[in-house]
């Protein structure tokens, strides 16, 4: 999407100041990368009239005062929550419902609370006992990301062109509403599905890839028959863009798999069987399996493209100028 393009951030700058605000006041808690991207996207697309941060960490809290990215980043709970009809949590999934309850005695009847955690059975458990009367609750899960975390890897347009998944509870009809038109406004693209449909769907999509970038970057640096130096040297066949995903933050990580832990186990499962069957189409030199399979799979890479979810330069864009 280009920088004028009437989604884009910088549009929103020039041209939404007269739009009026979907919140008046949004309270996040965890300001890491997305956290930090939500107050920026929704401050330049004037989504919420003010917005409040909270952290666990007064060094997140100092540098989002740096940064400008909120109005209150005091870390007083009380006055974070004070008046805030929208409050979004951003920790990584296994703090969050200890999170709910140190901020529910400050929750406004009639506020949206919402959150924003990459495994959505586990969090509503967590945080559903903590929701006080006339609070709407509806989970969502931006599929938006990069390997990088904290306040400063956040921007404004990580959402553009991205998923955002609610898994609302049946009652919440005109809260969901107001939920999905903040996504839809920070530039996401809404869906609505059931939490353990979300969680089965995001164990393949993004779970276990992200298990076998761990698993095999931990095999290359564990192979003692290849040197350290030569896998770094090598990497551009393959290997590197296992490395991108490996990188990701290791709390985070950890969190989603033991959250999701039954739909891994069963999607594990599934992958090990079709290993299996790859591993067999080698020993038997079944080469038409082989090149059935992978033309399959490239197919999935062209709709992918074709969706506008990755970009179609070869090599996804890298300069291949050694000088570069
Ligand atoms: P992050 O950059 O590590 O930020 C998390 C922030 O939460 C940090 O500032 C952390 O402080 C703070 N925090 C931790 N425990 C806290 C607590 N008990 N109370 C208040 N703040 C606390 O992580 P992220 O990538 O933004 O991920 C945040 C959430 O988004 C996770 O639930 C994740 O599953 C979900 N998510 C992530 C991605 C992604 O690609 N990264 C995509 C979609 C959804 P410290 O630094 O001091 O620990």
């Amino acid at each position: 999407m280009s920088a004028s393009s009437p989604r884009s951030p910088t549009f929103c700058r020039t041209f939404m100041s007269d739009v009026e605000p979907l919140f008046r006041k949004l309270c996040l808690v965890g300001l890491g990368l997305i956290g930090s991207s939500i107050a920026r996207a929704a401050r330049a697309t004037s989504a919420v009239g003010q917005i409040a941060a909270l952290d666990a960490s007064p060094q997140v809290l100092a540098r989002v005062r740096e940064l400008a990215i909120a109005d209150d980043a005091s870390g007083d709970v009380a006055s974070a929550l004070n008046g805030a009809d929208l409050v979004i949590l951003c920790t990584p999934v296994g703090a969050i419902g200890e999170v709910a309850r140190q901020i529910a005695p400050h929750l406004e009847r009639g506020a949206v609370l919402s959150d924003v955690g990459s495994v959505k059975g586990s969090v509503i458990a967590q945080v559903a006992p903590h929701v006080p009367q006339g609070v709407h609750f509806i989970p969502a899960h931006p599929l938006a990301g990069t390997e990088y975390s904290g306040p400063d890897a956040g921007f404004a347009t990580l959402f553009e062109n991205r998923w955002c998944i609610l898994t609302p509870p049946d009652a919440e009809g005109e809260a969901v509403e107001e939920l999905a038109e903040f996504w839809k406004r920070l530039g996401a693209k809404v869906e609505t599905m059931t939490s353990e449909h979300h969680d089965l769907a995001l164990a393949v999509t993004s779970h276990l890839p992200h298990l076998i970038a761990f698993n095999i970057v931990g095999t290359a640096a564990n192979l003692e028959q290849v040197t350290q130096s030569e896998v770094i040297k090598f990497s551009a066949s393959g290997f590197r863009d296992f490395t991108r995903i490996a990188a990701s933050d290791p709390t985070m990580w950890r969190d989603i798999f033991l959250a999701n832990k039954g739909a891994v186990l069963d999607m594990l499962g599934r992958f090990d069987a079709d290993l299996k069957s790859l591993q067999r189409m080698i020993e038997t030199d079944d080469g038409q399996g082989l090149f059935d399979l992978f033309t399959r799979t490239r197919a999935i890479r062209r709709g992918i493209v074709e969706q506008g979810q990755d970009t179609a330069a070869p090599d996804f864009g890298r300069p291949h100028d050694e000088r570069k």
